[in-house]
Protein backbone atom coordinates (compact mmCIF):
# COMPACT_ATOMS: atom_id res chain seq x y z
CA UNK A 1 0.00 0.00 0.00
CA UNK A 2 1.76 3.55 -1.03
CA UNK A 3 1.03 6.48 1.09
CA UNK A 4 0.81 9.73 -0.49
CA UNK A 5 2.88 11.15 2.81
CA UNK A 6 6.75 12.09 2.20
CA UNK A 7 9.79 12.54 4.63
CA UNK A 8 12.65 14.69 3.56
CA UNK A 9 15.10 13.89 6.35
CA UNK A 10 17.74 16.59 4.89
CA UNK A 11 21.30 16.49 4.36
CA UNK A 12 23.80 16.03 7.13
CA UNK A 13 24.74 19.25 6.10
CA UNK A 14 24.31 23.21 6.43
CA UNK A 15 20.87 23.90 4.78
CA UNK A 16 22.20 27.17 4.03
CA UNK A 17 26.14 26.88 3.79
CA UNK A 18 26.00 23.30 2.49
CA UNK A 19 28.81 23.08 4.92
CA UNK A 20 28.81 19.06 6.37
CA UNK A 21 28.57 18.85 10.46
CA UNK A 22 31.41 17.43 12.33
CA UNK A 23 31.80 14.24 14.51
CA UNK A 24 30.49 15.71 17.68
CA UNK A 25 29.37 19.35 16.30
CA UNK A 26 26.20 20.67 17.31
CA UNK A 27 23.37 22.31 15.31
CA UNK A 28 19.79 23.23 15.29
CA UNK A 29 17.08 21.24 13.05
CA UNK A 30 13.95 22.56 12.08
CA UNK A 31 10.96 20.49 11.29
CA UNK A 32 8.80 21.78 8.37
CA UNK A 33 5.33 20.87 7.06
CA UNK A 34 3.43 21.43 3.70
CA UNK A 35 1.27 19.73 1.79
CA UNK A 36 1.86 15.86 2.81
CA UNK A 37 5.45 16.17 3.35
CA UNK A 38 7.39 16.25 6.35
CA UNK A 39 10.36 18.05 5.90
CA UNK A 40 13.78 18.29 8.26
CA UNK A 41 16.20 20.80 7.74
CA UNK A 42 19.68 21.48 9.50
CA UNK A 43 21.84 24.69 10.27
CA UNK A 44 25.37 25.40 11.46
CA UNK A 45 25.34 27.92 14.65
CA UNK A 46 26.46 30.15 12.40
CA UNK A 47 23.84 29.95 10.02
CA UNK A 48 20.93 29.68 12.57
CA UNK A 49 18.89 33.09 13.17
CA UNK A 50 15.23 32.58 13.72
CA UNK A 51 13.12 30.24 13.48
CA UNK A 52 11.63 31.46 10.01
CA UNK A 53 7.51 31.66 10.14
CA UNK A 54 7.01 28.51 8.31
CA UNK A 55 9.10 26.26 11.09
CA UNK A 56 6.69 23.89 12.77
CA UNK A 57 9.24 23.12 15.75
CA UNK A 58 12.95 22.95 15.86
CA UNK A 59 15.53 21.55 18.24
CA UNK A 60 19.08 21.65 19.21
CA UNK A 61 21.16 17.93 17.40
CA UNK A 62 24.80 16.64 17.26
CA UNK A 63 26.36 14.78 15.08
CA UNK A 64 27.03 11.62 17.24
CA UNK A 65 30.40 10.59 17.50
CA UNK A 66 30.98 7.48 15.63
CA UNK A 67 29.56 3.93 17.09
CA UNK A 68 26.71 6.05 19.39
CA UNK A 69 23.91 4.13 20.49
CA UNK A 70 20.95 5.25 19.50
CA UNK A 71 20.20 7.85 22.11
CA UNK A 72 16.85 7.77 24.14
CA UNK A 73 14.64 10.31 22.17
CA UNK A 74 11.81 10.87 24.08
CA UNK A 75 13.43 13.91 25.52
CA UNK A 76 13.80 15.21 22.26
CA UNK A 77 10.42 14.41 21.17
CA UNK A 78 8.66 15.94 24.08
CA UNK A 79 11.06 19.25 23.15
CA UNK A 80 10.01 19.06 19.36
CA UNK A 81 5.99 18.97 20.59
CA UNK A 82 6.47 21.14 23.43
CA UNK A 83 8.83 24.25 20.66
CA UNK A 84 5.89 24.41 18.36
CA UNK A 85 5.82 27.82 17.87
CA UNK A 86 1.81 28.29 16.74
CA UNK A 87 -0.06 26.50 18.86
CA UNK A 88 -2.98 26.55 16.07
CA UNK A 89 -2.09 24.58 13.13
CA UNK A 90 -1.41 26.63 10.18
CA UNK A 91 -2.59 24.16 7.46
CA UNK A 92 -3.43 20.15 7.91
CA UNK A 93 -0.38 18.92 7.56
CA UNK A 94 0.92 20.45 10.80
CA UNK A 95 -2.27 19.14 12.52
CA UNK A 96 -1.17 15.96 11.31
CA UNK A 97 2.55 16.17 12.61
CA UNK A 98 1.14 17.45 16.40
CA UNK A 99 -1.28 14.39 16.54
CA UNK A 100 1.36 11.42 15.30
CA UNK A 101 4.02 13.30 17.94
CA UNK A 102 1.23 13.02 20.51
CA UNK A 103 0.42 9.46 19.19
CA UNK A 104 4.48 8.60 19.55
CA UNK A 105 4.34 10.22 23.12
CA UNK A 106 1.17 7.85 24.33
CA UNK A 107 3.55 5.09 22.84
CA UNK A 108 6.64 5.78 24.77
CA UNK A 109 4.84 6.73 27.89
CA UNK A 110 5.34 10.43 27.83
CA UNK A 111 1.40 10.87 27.36
CA UNK A 112 -0.91 9.13 28.79
CA UNK A 113 -4.80 8.80 26.98
CA UNK A 114 -7.52 9.39 29.01
CA UNK A 115 -10.09 9.65 26.89
CA UNK A 116 -11.54 11.07 23.59
CA UNK A 117 -13.76 14.03 23.61
CA UNK A 118 -15.60 15.57 20.99
CA UNK A 119 -16.51 18.92 20.75
CA UNK A 120 -17.84 21.52 18.20
CA UNK A 121 -17.82 17.99 15.74
CA UNK A 122 -14.31 17.87 16.19
CA UNK A 123 -12.91 15.02 17.78
CA UNK A 124 -9.61 15.73 20.46
CA UNK A 125 -7.27 12.96 22.21
CA UNK A 126 -7.56 13.94 26.32
CA UNK A 127 -3.93 13.16 27.28
CA UNK A 128 -2.05 13.67 29.92
CA UNK A 129 1.36 14.90 30.09
CA UNK A 130 2.92 11.88 32.93
CA UNK A 131 5.97 14.22 33.70
CA UNK A 132 3.91 17.30 35.23
CA UNK A 133 0.27 15.64 35.24
CA UNK A 134 -0.51 18.58 33.01
CA UNK A 135 -3.73 18.04 30.86
CA UNK A 136 -3.67 18.71 26.97
CA UNK A 137 -6.43 18.21 23.85
CA UNK A 138 -4.77 17.52 20.72
CA UNK A 139 -7.47 17.57 17.58
CA UNK A 140 -7.20 14.14 16.15
CA UNK A 141 -6.22 13.94 12.25
CA UNK A 142 -7.68 12.50 9.76
CA UNK A 143 -5.48 10.04 8.86
CA UNK A 144 -6.72 6.32 7.90
CA UNK A 145 -5.82 3.95 10.88
CA UNK A 146 -3.69 1.44 8.73
CA UNK A 147 -1.14 4.47 7.88
CA UNK A 148 -0.79 5.56 11.37
CA UNK A 149 2.44 3.29 12.43
CA UNK A 150 3.79 3.40 9.21
CA UNK A 151 3.78 7.33 9.62
CA UNK A 152 5.34 7.07 13.39
CA UNK A 153 8.09 5.35 12.02
CA UNK A 154 8.94 7.69 9.49
CA UNK A 155 8.55 10.89 11.71
CA UNK A 156 10.66 9.37 14.33
CA UNK A 157 13.53 8.14 11.79
CA UNK A 158 12.90 11.88 10.32
CA UNK A 159 13.92 13.16 14.24
CA UNK A 160 17.07 11.18 14.50
CA UNK A 161 20.45 12.62 14.11
CA UNK A 162 23.47 10.65 12.96
CA UNK A 163 23.34 6.60 11.12
CA UNK A 164 20.42 4.80 11.31
CA UNK A 165 20.66 2.28 14.46
CA UNK A 166 20.22 -1.24 14.15
CA UNK A 167 16.57 -2.43 14.07
CA UNK A 168 15.09 -2.94 17.83
CA UNK A 169 13.37 -6.14 16.96
CA UNK A 170 11.30 -7.70 19.94
CA UNK A 171 10.88 -4.09 21.54
CA UNK A 172 7.56 -4.18 23.27
CA UNK A 173 4.69 -2.12 21.05
CA UNK A 174 2.88 0.19 23.82
ZN1 LIG B 1 25.81 27.04 7.68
Amino acid sequence: MSTEYTFDKGKKACSKCARDFASGEEFVSTLHAAGEAFERRNWCRSCWTTPAADVFSFWKARMPERATRRPDNRTLLLQVFENRLRQEPREPAEAKLTYLLALILVQKRQFRLRDSVRRDGVEYLDLLKVADDRTLLVPVAPIADEEIDGLKTELEKLLETGPPAAPEEGAPGG
